[in-house]
């Protein structure tokens, strides 16, 4: 390993406590200004505007004391680009012991449990948790991207299969909206509103899901580069703030943050609309190990 990146195995734990102690407890500085661009339209005095000022009094009292953001650290989500010859297994073992010591240091609450029996796995380490995705490229660099995914938001998340009778949407964009729509109005304020979607169009089931958790990897003002789809982030986050769901479900104009997008191939039986929702507790952070050297985003 130290031959590809220039870390030994100890320096590229630490880098990786590293970047769960900061996915933890400090939010990306798009995700900050984002809630800060809907604090100051939300009108004083309401409850939607003193919910958004508890959002960033916790985001700051977190980062100071180096706290998780929230209670729930969340499902621990791992995507990892690794140039060719480094050894996937070796990798996992790193990560999952990083993961136990950054629980240890309570960077992560020990979260896992098992589903038939309830008992806590302590240090986060169960089967298929922490979720790791390798993948090989081209590139003779590692780049991690790390989510941390809230269990309230994740249970609002949905899926859709089109056409869908009961919301009248068709096999097209009008009907991905609607569904996209209906996603919301049922999540209320329960995915810890202001989210933001993650939405992927076509593939079958899982891929579906799949992709739409891959959104949750861009910045928020980034800019869809198809334009039908970069029609719908947009009309769906100004459609969503006209419902009065609000931070938390508090009322108010502030329900969506963003909605990032992106298609796939389908069959013609199946047409899928995967809705993941995240919630302002928006925990994502990437890691590059180069040459020995490791930058944080
Ligand atoms: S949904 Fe997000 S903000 Fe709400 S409890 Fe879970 S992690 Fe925290």
């Amino acid at each position: 390993m130290e031959n590809l990146i220039g870390l030994d195995e100890e320096k590229l734990k630490s880098s990786f406590i590293e970047l769960v102690r900061r996915t933890s407890s400090v939010l990306p500085d798009d995700v900050v200004a984002k809630i800060k661009e809907y604090q100051a339209k939300e009108k004083v005095g309401t409850r939607a505007a003193s919910a958004l000022d508890t959002i960033m009094e916790n985001i700051k009292l977190a980062e100071d004391g180096s706290r998780p953001i929230c209670q729930d650290t969340g499902t621990v989500i791992f995507d990892i680009y690794h140039p060719l010859g480094l050894r996937q297994s070796a990798l996992e073992t790193i990560i999952r012991s990083a993961v136990a010591d950054a629980t240890a240091n309570h960077y992560l609450r020990p979260n896992v449990v098992d589903p038939l029996t309830g008992m806590s796995k302590f240090d986060n380490n169960g089967v298929g948790h922490p979720a790791i995705y390798l993948k090989q490229w081209d590139e003779d660099y590692l780049k991690v991207a790390l989510v941390l995914k809230g269990g309230g938001c994740e249970n609002v998340g949905t899926q859709y299969s089109l056409p869908n009778t009961g919301l009248k949407a068709g096999r097209d964009l009008d009907g991905i909206k609607k569904v996209c729509l209906d996603a919301v109005v049922k999540a209320q304020g329960r995915g810890c509103a202001p989210g933001v979607l993650g939405i992927g169009i076509g593939g079958d089931r899982a891929q579906g899901y799949t992709l739409s958790k891959k959104q949750l990897h861009r910045k928020l003002d980034d800019k869809n580069e198809n334009p039908d789809l970069a029609e719908l982030e947009e009309w769906l986050v100004e459609k969503a703030n006209t419902l009065g769901i609000g931070p938390m479900g508090f009322g108010g104009g502030t329900t969506l943050l963003a909605v990032k997008a992106a298609l796939m191939d389908r069959i013609p039986a199946s047409y899928y609309v995967s809705v993941t929702y995240m919630c302002w507790a928006y925990r994502r952070r990437f890691m590059t190990v180069k040459n020995g050297n490791v930058e944080f985003d």
